[in-house]
């Protein structure tokens, strides 16, 4: 399932070009193009779920798996620490209506 309107959708299919951090059949992970940290990715699966709770009900071990794959950029970025975010709603600051991890990593963040 994908959406034609889609930004994340057409990052994942190479119509619109980003740097890929990772990749394998199901997630795509790429930079973030306004980073908050000194490695900001962020961390998609290639189906379209609009948001976490919607992926957690339709596909947990895509979930976990997304959390693998963070935990792997951390491990090679920052001794396996990091911060995963998921903006869930507007009102949350959501913008892209495709589910992403954002994964701040390689330096210590602030509190
Ligand atoms: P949200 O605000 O939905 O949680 O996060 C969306 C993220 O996507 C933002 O951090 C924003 O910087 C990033 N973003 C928006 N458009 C693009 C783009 O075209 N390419 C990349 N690499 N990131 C994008
Ligand atoms: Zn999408």
């Amino acid at each position: 399932m994908s959406d034609s309107d889609c930004l994340f959708c057409k990052i994942i299919a190479g119509e619109i070009p980003s740097e890929k951090v990772y990749e394998d059949d199901t997630t795509y992970a790429f930079k973030d193009i306004n980073p908050k940290a000194r490695v900001h990715v962020l961390i998609v699966p290639r189906a379209h779920y609009a948001n976490v709770a919607e992926l957690a009900t339709g596909d947990a071990g895509q979930l976990a798996h997304m959390v693998e794959v963070a935990q792997r950029i951390a491990d090679d970025e920052f001794h396996g620490a990091y911060r995963l975010i998921f903006n869930t709603g507007l009102d949350a600051g959501q913008s892209v209506f495709h589910v992403h991890a954002h994964v701040l990593t390689g330096e210590k963040l602030d509190e």
